[in-house]
């Protein structure tokens, strides 16, 4: 194989930026996802508002093809949150920031209880407990959450030239781990213990579990007991609280302390049976090409305690941002241009895997469909606010070539780093799993693990100029894969190995069950 000469058309690079500069619509699109729309738990009320509004920006912006696409069944239902309140009301008054558990009951009103510690090292410690749980508010010692350790780093980041030049380096497997080995065992026994515990707190009518978030002044939204189906009987009613009122309530109760809280918390369940993508596209022009598909996405979905702004609002709006501009640009893109956003990304990938189910590859039969062979590249944004710097290969070293040229336009950005290692955790691996050339970009990391999945996740998270960056780099990319002679070079395939490159559970792979 040899490798094409990349004629990257650096006019239309020069009035992407000048677009971009100029027209940008990041502001407009950052409120109205974050602050108009709110939060967009899957199949919640607000996550049909996100699809809404996005299908109706993309028909302003003058995407063709717009539609909100059902994706796959979503076995959960829907579930909104319509009210919580929680205080301390003894040893004296003081009311806390917390989240409900998404998928989990309401109280009976506003209820007034002590709070009772199942302290449980062991399932024989259960027995003590029985018959004292009814109506009580139980708070369960976080065997799971590392105590609190001052932190003097800074509260944001970006990357070093360093650690750009690190991250560079080629990562073989088992140069990785350092520190403890991870003890799946007691991992396991302490989820095997929570699950009795659980039972236990049903069987006696426990009124709401507290949890702690392990954060500092911040709920959480994604933990907690989970595993609800549409269906099963409403789970009891469980908070995510913040560490230090957590904390303060479980160090007063080991001290014999009585405390007490008032709690209410109403949470509506409902028939939502389906999770959605919304998609759009500049359709292409070339005879021959115009059925092959550059594909551009993001995660709409969210938690529900914030507004989902870094996570994953800004993926979204930088890929409608890409389209956007190329559209005010009146590009006639050789292949089509498609902006897809997924539903269902937090409970596991649904969007993005009803979409190669639909039109990709036959997962139960793992039979390709037409539309394999036109698949050409996917970009995908799921890591937060921050500026790119880089992209991952995915161990596909045949793109390093194509996308050292695309980045050259970029280098002034502070954007060219490229990095063979792979990257997880969100919707480009549902189509890196089946060796389509699926890729996401190397990000500054700004205050993603700090605020990623909390109440804090808002448009204050939201580093605009970064997201305008980000735009323009996208559409110069989603430009060049869909004008260049061929599709972008997939992995050369071999056979799949359980737990290898590309099999299931290895890089590359399918997740285990994300
Ligand atoms: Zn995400």
């Amino acid at each position: 194989m040899y490798s094409q000469t990349e004629n990257v058309d650096l006019a239309m690079i020069y009035k992407i930026k000048q677009d971009e500069q100029r027209n940008s619509k990041i502001e407009e699109l950052a409120s109205g996802l974050t602050d108009f729309v709110g939060s967009r738990l899957t199949a919640s009320t607000g996550y049909a508002r996100g699809n809404e509004w996005a299908k109706k920006k993309m028909e302003e912006l003058g995407f063709q093809n717009v539609r909100i696409e059902e994706a796959r069944d979503f076995p959960r239902g829907g579930w909104d949150n319509l009210k919580t309140y929680a205080a301390m009301t003894a040893p004296y008054y003081c009311n806390f920031a917390c989240n409900p558990v998404a998928w989990t009951g309401s109280t009976n009103g506003l209820i007034k209880s002590e709070v009772v510690l199942v302290d449980v090292k062991a399932e024989a410690d259960l027995e003590k407990y029985k018959g004292k749980l009814a109506g009580k508010i139980v708070i369960i010692p976080s065997t799971t959450t590392t105590p609190y350790e001052i932190s003097y780093e800074p509260l944001a980041s970006r990357y070093t030239d360093e650690q750009l030049k690190e991250l560079s380096k080629e990562q073989l497997q088992g140069g990785r781990r350092q520190g403890q080995p991870f003890d799946f065992t007691a991992m396991m026994a302490q989820r095997q213990l929570r699950t009795k515990i659980i039972e236990l707190l049903k069987s006696e009518g426990a009124a709401v579990i507290l949890n702690n978030s392990g954060m500092y002044n911040i709920p959480r939204s994604n933990q907690g007991s989970g595993g609800y189906n549409a269906g099963d009987k409403e789970p009891i009613a469980e908070l995510n609280l913040p560490m230090e009122d957590f904390g303060r309530m479980e160090r007063l109760l080991k001290k014999s302390v009585p405390v007490e809280m008032e709690v209410e918390i109403k949470n509506n369940f409902f028939a939502s049976p389906k999770v959605y993508n919304v998609i759009g596209e500049i359709p292409g022009t070339d005879k021959l090409l115009k059925n092959e598909v550059v594909l551009l996405g993001a995660h709409i979905d969210s938690w529900h305690g914030g507004t989902g702004a870094a996570d994953n609002a800004s993926g979204c709006i930088v890929m409608m941002e890409a389209l956007r501009i190329l559209k005010s640009l009146e590009v006639a893109p050789r292949r089509t241009i498609r902006v897809a956003l997924w539903g269902g990304e937090e409970q596991g990938m649904f969007g993005s895997r009803g979409y190669t189910d639909r039109y990709l590859v036959d997962s139960k039969t793992n039979q390709n469909k037409p539309d394999f062979d036109k698949f050409a590249a996917y970009f995908n944004m799921d890591n937060g606010s921050g500026r790119y710097r880089g992209i991952y290969l995915q161990q596909n070293e045949l793109v390093r070539p194509i996308f050292e040229e695309w980045l050259k336009p970029f280098a002034d950005l502070g954007c060219s780093t490229i990095t063979i290692r792979n990257t997880g955790g969100t919707d480009h691996q549902t189509f890196d799993r089946y060796g389509l050339p699926a890729f996401q970009f190397i990000q500054d990391e700004i205050e993603y693990d700090r605020g990623y999945h909390t109440v804090m996740d808002t448009y204050e998270r939201l580093v605009i100029s970064d997201l305008k960056i980000n735009a323009i780099i996208t559409a110069s990319f989603a430009y060049n894969a869909a004008m260049r002679n061929d599709k972008l070079p997939r992995k050369p395939a071999m056979k799949q190995v359980q737990g290898g490159p590309g099999g299931p559970g290895g890089p590359g792979g399918p997740p285990p069950g994300m």
